[in-house]
């Protein structure tokens, strides 16, 4: 979507999801401050409001309290109508699915998960995937209005498929077509964190920056990222392989066909097998513990991760980088150690410090990335994609 002239209808569509992003930005604005925020004229404004409260998407909160009103006026604030959609997430990790329902403002009513055997047919995957989820959606009080997904692998997000989960064994997974034919509703497949990234825009501590990468510390290590206010992704695989850049030339071999590779040395895997441990669970208890062995490889795991940043920092001077995942737990000292190294490389970062923070939607934060996904498709942007 490079080169796509504004038509009436599409000029339409883009303003509607507009607002309804500034609503959640902006927390309660006021009809005026929106249009202020986009620049759209009042007029325009107060129509796209009245059609979404006709869509029961948009309520009125009330008179605000003081501020700038005028004598004799009432300002009105807007907000979501948070229960009126459900949206459903879907996670997909090497090593497990999680799934989740959100509401329009990110917040996650239920919870679920289940594990994945180490080598799975992608036949035999998907047919579970969707097993699992009738039961779950079969739990939700209310019917969810769309389904989001975030998978590991190359994904190809026009498409909504997995290109290639090599480490799975995996190609061409055509998951949205897969999903929405049984469950008849919009579905958005992406790189899981792509979708994180696109959480911590909409809900999270990156509101308001235009440029920040996500870093996600799972079985491997990806990355999503917005660069001028736009998820970035290429018009290849989508990019953001953090995992994948060299920490250590001819080093350790990967399944990408590559050495050396980051996710090789600071990932739970990595982790895990180092330790000899069955799971991550025993890493992070380790820590909490005072094992001076873990503290030191997480200490050393950060350090690591930040070497690569650095290059990234050096390269692309975002204003911030959020961590995800449970070795991003403020109990360990990996995020300090990340930062410190960071601080003491980079030459661009000495110059303008880039923040550097754990995401603080926790171990929910790849179901509330996978539901956004739908959320500013299927619902804010409801119809624009058609055009894309
Ligand atoms: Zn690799």
């Amino acid at each position: 979507m490079s080169f796509i002239g504004q038509n009436t209808l599409r000029t339409k569509q883009l303003n509607r999801s507009l607002v309804l992003q500034s609503i959640l930005r902006l927390e309660k604005p006021t009809r005026q401050e929106i249009a202020a925020f986009t620049k759209l004229t009042p007029a325009t404004i107060t129509n796209i409001i009245t059609e979404l409260i006709a869509e029961k998407l948009v309520v009125e909160t009330g008179s605000m309290e003081g501020g700038e009103k005028r004598a004799g006026r009432k300002t009105i604030a807007l907000d979501l109508n948070e229960e009126s959609k459900r949206i459903a997430g879907v996670h997909i990790r090497s090593d497990r699915v999680e799934f989740g329902i959100m509401t329009l403002k990110g917040k996650v009513l239920q919870f679920h998960s289940f594990p994945l055997p180490e080598q799975m047919d992608q036949n035999d995957f998907l047919s579970l995937l969707i097993k699992e989820l009738e039961q779950f959606l079969a739990t939700s009080s209310n019917p969810v209005s769309c389904i989001g997904i975030g998978s590991v692998g190359l994904v190809d997000f026009e498409q909504g498929r997995i290109l290639e989960a090599e480490h799975m064994g995996w190609e061409d997974v055509e998951l949205a077509s897969a999903v929405s034919s049984r469950f008849h509703l919009p579905v958005y497949v992406d790189h899981h964190v792509r979708g994180m990234a696109l959480a911590e825009k909409l809900f999270g501590s990156c509101k308001n920056e235009s440029d920040f990468l996500v870093v996600y510390l799972g079985q491997g290590i990806g990355s999503g990222m917005y660069l001028k206010d736009q998820l970035y992704r290429s018009d290849l695989t989508g990019a953001g392989e953090l995992g994948h850049m060299i920490y250590q030339p001819e080093g350790n071999p990967c399944w990408c066909g590559s050495r050396g590779c980051l996710e090789r040395y600071a990932s739970e895997a990595a982790l895990i097998k180092k330790y000899q441990l069955n799971s991550i669970d025993d890493f992070i208890t380790g820590c909490k513990r005072n094992d001076e062995k873990m503290l030191q490889g997480a200490k050393d795991a950060g350090k690591k991760i930040a070497t690569v940043l650095t290059s990234f920092i050096n390269m692309l001077h975002v204003n911030k980088i959020m961590v995800g995942g449970r070795l991003a737990d403020s109990e360990l000292p990996l995020i300090t150690a990340l930062k410190k190294q960071i601080r003491e490389l980079s030459f661009l970062d000495k110059k303008r410090h880039v923040e550097i923070e754990a995401s603080s939607m926790g171990e929910q934060v790849g179901v509330i990335g996978a539901a956004s996904l739908a959320l500013l498709y299927a619902v804010f942007n409801a119809n624009l994609n058609e055009n894309r």
